[in-house]
Parts: C-alpha cells; sequence; structure tokens
C-alpha cells in the first residue's frame, strides 16, 4: 500500500528497541536534526521488540507528532535479530541503515557512510567501533573470540564491526531471502557479501537506560556464532574423540607393559575413574555439540515465522503479516 504521489523514501532507519523509554526522546531528537540534514525523504522505523515498559505507548506518541517515524510492535520479545528483520522487511527506503536505540552508534556517522553508498560501488557500509574506553578484559577477550573464529567460520567477521550499518536494496532484499530461523545477523551480513566499506568511529557509552547483555549472553552469542555458520565443530568432536581413544590406548599398553615387565602392580580404582570421568567429560561435549545442531535442525524444520506483528503505525490495530 505505497502510496505512489509521495516521493520515493531514499533512506530508512531501522532501530530495534527493547525497554527503551529512557533512551526514546533523545533518539527522536538527534535522529529528526540528523536525518534531516542528510535527506528530506527519510523514514525511521521503530521496531519495538515486546518491550515491557512504556516504549510502545511513546512510540504511538512519536508516531503521532513525527509522521516519519512509523513504528511495529512485535507481539512478544523475538531478541534484536528479529526486530532488525521486521524493521528491514517494512523498510521501503532505497538504503536503509540500522541502528541501536541507547545512540551507542551516532547517527552523525551515517554523513559519512552515505556517500560511500551513493558513489554506487558499495552495497554495504559497516561501521567499526575503535574499542578506546572498553574494560581491557573484555577487550582481550575479543579479540581472541574473532581470532578463533576467523579460523572457524568461512565468512570473514571483524572485531568492532556490529549491526552499524548501512545497505543498500540489493543487500536488503538477498538479507531477507535468507529465512533462516537462528539468525546470527553479524555472520548473515558478512555471508550475503557485496562490495562492502567499513568506516572507524570511536567507542560511546549508552545515554541512558542499561545494556540487556549480560555475561551468559554473550558466551551464548560465541557458540551461535560458530554452530550457524558450519558443521566442523562436529568434525572437531571427531579427532577429540580419536585423541582420547589414542591417549586412553598408549596409557592401556603402558600399564600392561609396566605390569608384565616390571611386575609393577596397578593402581585399578584411580585409573578406571581417572578413565571414566575423561570418557564421560568427552562424551558429553561432544553430545552437547551434536545437540546444537540437532536442535537448529529441529528449529528450522518448525518453519516458523520469525517475528509475528501485534501493531503498527499503518494499521493501529492488530496485523497479520510475518516473514516466513
Ligand atoms: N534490543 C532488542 N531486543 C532485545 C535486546 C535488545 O531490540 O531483546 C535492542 C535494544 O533496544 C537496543 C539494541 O538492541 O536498541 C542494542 O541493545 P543494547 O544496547 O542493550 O546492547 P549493547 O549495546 O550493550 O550491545
Ligand atoms: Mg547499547
Amino acid at each position: 500500500m505505497t502510496d505512489m504521489s509521495a516521493p520515493p523514501i531514499e533512506l530508512s532507519v531501522v532501530v530495534p528497541c527493547y525497554n527503551e523509554e529512557e533512551s526514546l526522546p533523545r533518539l527522536v531528537e538527534v535522529l529528526t536534526e540528523q536525518l534531516s540534514a542528510l535527506t528530506p525523504h527519510f523514514e525511521v522505523i521503530l521496531v519495538d521488540d515486546g518491550s515491557r515498559d512504556r516504549t510502545l505507548a511513546m512510540l504511538r506518541e512519536v508516531h503521532r507528532t513525527h509522521p516519519r517515524f512509523r513504528y511495529l510492535s512485535l507481539s512478544r520479545n523475538f531478541g534484536k535479530e528479529s526486530a532488525m528483520l521486521a524493521g528491514l522487511s517494512h523498510a521501503r527506503g532505497e538504503n536503509v541503515a540500522i541502528m541501536d536505540a541507547d545512540l551507542q552508534h551516532p547517527p552523525s556517522l551515517l554523513a559519512t557512510m552515505l556517500p560511500l553508498l551513493a558513489s554506487g560501488e558499495y552495497s554495504q557500509v559497516v561501521a567499526r567501533r575503535t574499542r578506546t574506553n572498553d574494560p581491557v578484559v573484555r577487550t582481550a577477550l575479543s579479540r581472541l573470540y574473532y581470532k578463533l573464529m576467523n579460523r572457524l567460520v568461512e565468512v570473514d567477521l571483524q572485531d568492532g564491526v556490529g549491526d552499524f550499518r548501512v545497505l543498500d536494496r540489493r543487500a536488503v532484499r538477498a538479507l531477507l531471502t535468507l529465512g533462516e530461523t537462528n539468525r546470527f545477523s553479524k555472520g548473515l551480513f558478512a555471508w550475503i557479501g557485496f562490495p562492502t566499506a567499513v568506516v572507524d568511529y570511536e567507542n560511546v557509552s549508552r545515554e541512558s537506560g542499561a545494556t540487556k547483555w549480560r555475561m551468559r549472553d554473550l558466551f551464548n552469542y560465541g557458540i551461535d556464532g560458530v554452530v550457524s555458520f558450519n558443521y566442523r565443530p562436529l568434525r572437531m568432536s571427531i579427532w577429540l574423540g580419536i585423541l582420547v581413544t589414542l591417549v586412553a590406548v598408549g596409557y592401556a599398553l603402558w600399564v600392561l607393559v609396566d605390569a608384565i615387565r616390571y611386575g609393577n602392580s596397578v593402581p585399578g580404582y584411580v585409573t578406571t575413574i581417572c578413565a571414566v570421568t575423561a570418557l564421560g567429560g568427552v562424551q558429553l561435549i561432544v553430545l552437547g555439540v551434536i545437540g546444537e545442531y540437532l536442535g537448529r535442525i529441529y528449529a528450522e524444520t518448525k518453519q516458523r515465522p520469525l517475528f509475528l506483528l501485534k501493531e503498527s503505525s499503518e494499521s493501529g490495530v492488530p496485523v497479520t503479516t510475518a516473514l516466513g
């Protein structure tokens, strides 16, 4: 239902919002100012990811006072990946930017990013955060993670590169064809390929509200990253199994030789316990790895939509569209 008389939208900005009542007023203010300077033909798509605070009420109000700000509201908290996808699938702009609601992704950077897209040379322009004021441990851990990841997966992932980026229509269309349930967007963005430019920016702290990430989430995110992009961990389990078997056989031979040649008695229960626990551990790890993949296959076979809409600025009432 696009209005044919309206001029085409040049830029859509998708912002996932989960419990962002504190960030929203400032976000709207900054975006209005920065985006109008870039183009008169922009739209912002605020996606309420099943917030439990006043976010949705505020989005309704924002849309009323600023018609260029549209909103979608998901039926529950589906996670940032789904919220971004919902926004992307409803974006009408020729180019689509994605950014966080907490202004950790400075909108002013768009002024540098958009001309790169406009040059026609690139389909994606990604922003890379330079880690200047992150805790040392976190920086080191993240370096290590990317080192390992890039050895494990085929797509090239970069440290500091997150979801803050601008895509042209071609890249958006490509992303929307990837219908997988387990969405590791960092990998998906890299997977679709197309010429990509990188723009650096200084790390900014969250202006208000609190981050929704905990250490456990980061750990799970790490596993997702590896498992959703290849089956190398399965292959590694085989190697681990072979290694443990070899060690066990070697040890058994050594004990045998020790007993026959030197007549040493074998300390029975210690070796048994060691063997049982070591093997038990390895088996659990391998089972876990298999389980990760099995779980993903299970999730994918169900073909559930990746999000459900409860309300949007266009309908104001419940809608039923969703991306399969
Ligand atoms: N977010 C979301 N759904 C969630 C969690 C987060 O839409 O389940 C949004 C959140 O509102 C914000 C962005 O994702 O706009 C990044 O979240 P946050 O700032 O908490 O993460 P961090 O910046 O610490 O990585
Ligand atoms: Mg943030």
